[in-house]
């Protein structure tokens, strides 16, 4: 028996995780599934949105599965996972089903990974004043020369980058597209930064990442700018495997790449660190949609096939990924955004039947 710690977040995490939970159940899998205090109800009944036993019960389990952050109080849960528990490594595969409803005319084939640095960039959140700055770094000046104290009044956000930061990422690419590679797929890394424009920073990403790929003797590397990526994503979607991507970057292609496969519910990922992991769909609370129970389940219970592989049931994980595609594959219990008339839990419900029937 393995224990899951299942953590929703809010919104459209809630209905998410409720229906993944009781199809995982149903399935018969040999899990035990807790749902500590979290977010805004933590806040009232414990004064924290990520309480002590929380966080031992996460790291005591053997699977992590989160639901959708919105506000402050679940904001806090992914700071938890994601930072404060540094899982660098964001893995958010795209791929197409034959049944999602891509806007692309032939999407068929597509079947690759974003690789998110998630520790390093922006994205920590590393913000203050102009002025503060200025005092501290008085002649920190722009390729024009001109200093911090003649932009007046703002704000800066601090980008950072570090050779630790980039091989281990960059090692943990060439493993993933090795994985791939012994499944068929091209064995290539393809990194993205802003190189260009941002020549000490991501120049030193794309540095690293090349020397690391180029190293292993066994995987190719290729390198675009973070606008020509974007377009390529689009354009030749199926010539990617492992698109390694600095942090913000990393955001958003993966939702670009999702939408060319289906869409945003449709996208899962796992989020990895030294001994510690988590999987979480790729997007947010969703409030449009937030307490109708139309959300797509898909991201959710595709994640939760990630943490099955993580947690060791590897041929689960498969029999539960092949019955998401069944029922893709048969168009009739799908939800809204494909084209479809299901609830959150019948689309769960169905993938269940699919998985029994496998
Ligand atoms: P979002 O991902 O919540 O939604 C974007 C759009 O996609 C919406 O129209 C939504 O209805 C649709 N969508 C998303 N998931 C869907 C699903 N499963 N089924 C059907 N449609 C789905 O992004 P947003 O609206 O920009 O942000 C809303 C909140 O979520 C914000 O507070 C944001 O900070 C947060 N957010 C959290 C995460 C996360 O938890 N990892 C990621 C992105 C955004």
């Amino acid at each position: 028996m393995k224990t899951v710690v299942a953590l929703p977040g809010e919104g459209i995490g809630l209905e998410v995780v409720d229906a993944t939970c009781e199809l995982l159940l149903a399935a018969g899998l040999p899990l035990k599934i807790l749902t500590p205090p979290q977010g805004e109800t933590a806040v009232k009944s414990h004064g924290a949105p990520v309480p002590d036993e929380t966080k031992q019960a996460a790291r005591a389990a053997d699977g992590v599965l989160f639901g959708a952050a919105g506000g402050p109080a679940t904001s806090a849960v992914i700071t938890w996972l994601r930072w404060e528990m540094d899982a660098w490594a964001g893995v958010r595969p795209i791929r197409f089903y034959p049944g999602m409803r891509s806007p692309l005319a032939d999407p068929e084939g597509i079947d690759y990974v974003v690789l998110r640095e998630n520790s390093e960039g922006l994205y920590p959140g590393r913000e203050g004043e102009l002025a503060e700055l200025a005092r501290v770094m008085p002649d920190l000046s722009d390729r024009t020369g001109r200093t911090l104290k003649e932009y007046g009044e703002g704000r800066f956000a601090v980008k950072v980058v570090t050779p630790a930061g980039v091989e281990r990422i960059a090692r943990f690419a060439c493993a993933l597209a090795r994985k791939r590679k012994a499944k068929g797929r091209p064995g290539k890394v393809t990194c993205v930064t802003k190189s260009n424009v941002l020549r000490g920073s991501d120049g030193l990403f794309q540095q690293i990442a090349e020397r690391v790929v180029r190293d292993a003797g066994d995987l190719q590397f290729e390198h675009f700018y973070v606008d020509d990526a974007s377009r390529r994503l689009v354009r030749f979607p199926k010539s990617m495997d492992v698109v390694l991507c600095m942090n913000l970057y990393g955001d958003i292609l993966s939702d670009l790449g999702a939408e060319t496969a289906g869409g945003l519910g449709l996208a899962p990922s796992g989020c990895f660190g030294d001994g510690w992991a988590y999987f979480e769909s790729v997007h947010g609370s969703a409030p449009d949609i937030a307490g109708k129970g139309i959300a797509n389940p898909t991201a959710t219970i595709l994640s939760s096939a990630m943490m099955l592989e993580h947690m060791g049931l590897g041929a689960e994980a498969e029999r539960l990924e092949a019955a998401v595609a069944r029922v893709y594959r048969d168009g009739k219990t799908l939800t809204a955004d494909q084209g479809g008339t299901a609830k959150t839990r019948d689309m769960a419900q169905a993938v269940l039947a699919a998985y029994r029937s496998a």
